[in-house]
């Protein structure tokens, strides 16, 4: 190991003399959670955002409530006490697995070569674009935060430099919407200051471990011959000082899936019912606001998962396959309707019918095969184009499948989450929530 030759006056001697032998970016979306609700809910951006609610407890929090002094796991009680002010919700996990999805898929767009480390974490292989973009590394990562942020509507911070362990430093350093790029030139004057602390894979107790031994910094770390650090720490912290010299050893893990999202719709009525058509016209409801939310997130669903839960809350269910990934509402209510007329009973009452669609893609150009209809799958698209227009006018389901016609005779009760949203709660006089009044309107505070 010549390394360990350069022990006497490591400052003489760079690490690393090229700037970019391979790049790295690590992708990490800020306050991920709560971002996502200010970004879906804009009145409630710039303030204290929680998820949590249905805990108890402070699963995340936007920057906003950190500033205050929230931190994760605080009691609900005691983050009122310290910000009265804050915006309380209960996580909406199927929704923050939808931007996710969304977010791989907008990394995908960039290079196949993708991991997916964490839902809001991505490791993405850069070396070798720079002649496919015609630009350097910093400005593809740069396109491709802008792109993430423009898309997603919210802010992500990268990191750049020559190894995953050093990507991963790097986008830590400048929270949130940084973009921190290190070169293999770079290295001395990144690491000299860094404490171990910071290198994932180092936890409390190997850097406690490192002080002892006169170890504070990366640099530091990085300068011990490569024998020394492998018989403190092992095999692990003998790659990690690999790494952070700017020796790749961890390799980007390109592949899909690690985490499925799927996206689900229930609903739940009293008094139970055996009214086949009703029944029916439930299962359709919960189909279209499923699709509508597909389609809002951009995506497709491959398969789809329908059950009928009865007076005495036992449920049936029935999985169908779809030969094409689909994001059209009348494309699925006719698979919907073939399983809900095996799954029905006569005979019993129902209490709840739901869907769950999975199998998720992104909604990108399709690849059609030799068989299948192109005409009437552009036409359905065309369809749905409308529907959502029609609606985003109109108020959710104006325009709705002639079967589910007959539930607008009934009452409209509380969403899935258990909160009536605010859009829904500020009516004007004569509004219902579906149907509003198309005038501009302005909150004054006095
Ligand atoms: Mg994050």
């Amino acid at each position: 190991m010549q390394s360990s030759v350069n022990i006497g006056s490591p400052e003489n001697y760079p690490l690393m003399l090229r700037s970019f032998p391979r790049a790295i970016a690590h992708i990490d979306c800020d306050a991920f959670f709560s971002s996502i609700e200010q970004s879906l809910n804009p009145s409630i951006k710039g303030k204290p955002v929680i998820t949590g609610k249905e805990r108890g407890i402070a699963a995340a929090m936007s920057y906003e409530a950190r500033d205050r002094g929230v931190t994760r796991g605080m009691r609900l009680y005691e983050v009122k006490k310290l910000c009265p002010d804050a915006v309380i919700l209960p996580n909406d996990y199927e929704t923050y697995s939808l931007f996710s999805k969304r977010f791989y898929g907008i990394l995908r767009r960039f290079t196949p070569d993708v991991e997916e480390y964490s839902i809001d974490e991505a490791f993405v292989d850069l070396s070798g674009l720079r002649r496919l973009y015609h630009a350097p590394y910093e400005v593809i990562a740069m396109q491709i935060k802008e792109t993430l942020e423009r898309e997603l509507g919210l802010t992500v911070s990268v990191g750049l430099s020559i190894t995953k362990s050093l990507a991963k430093i790097a986008s830590r350093e400048n929270k949130p919407s940084g973009f921190t790029c290190v070169r293999g030139y770079d290295l001395n004057s990144f690491l000299k200051s860094m404490p171990v602390s910071r290198v994932c894979g180092l936890g409390p107790n190997s850097s406690a471990l490192l002080a002892k031994h006169g170890i504070n910094t990366v640099w530091e770390y990085v300068n011990r011959p490569e024998v020394f650090v492998r018989k403190l720490l092992g095999k692990v912290g003998a790659e990690l000082w690999q790494e952070l010299r700017g020796d790749a050893v961890y390799r980007v893990m390109k592949g899909e899936n690690k985490h499925q999202a799927s996206l689900s719709k229930t609903k739940t009525f009293t008094p139970p019912s055996h009214d086949k058509d009703f029944v029916r016209a439930q299962m359709l409801r919960n189909t279209e606001s499923a699709f509508i939310k597909l389609r809002r997130h951009h995506l497709r669903a491959g398969s789809v998962s329908v059950y009928l839960t009865d007076h005495e809350f036992k449920s049936r269910g029935l999985y169908a396959e779809l030969t094409r990934s689909t994001g059209s509402t009348l494309d699925a209510a006719v698979i919907v309707a073939g399983l809900f007329e095996k799954l029905y009973d006569p005979r019993v009452k129902y209490r709840r019918t739901g869907i769950v669609l999975s199998s998720l893609e992104i909604d990108k150009e399709m690849q059609y095969d030799l068989f299948q209809d192109v005409c009437r799958v552009k036409k359905l698209e065309t369809i749905s184009r409308v529907i959502d227009e029609v609606n985003q006018t109109y108020g959710k389901h104006s325009l709705h499948l002639g079967s589910t016609d007959l539930l607008n005779r009934f009452a409209h009760h509380l969403g899935d989450r258990g909160d009536v949203a605010l859009r829904k709660q500020n009516l004007l006089p004569g509004e219902t929530f579906r149907r509003r009044v198309r005038l501009p309107v302005w909150n004054v505070k006095v």
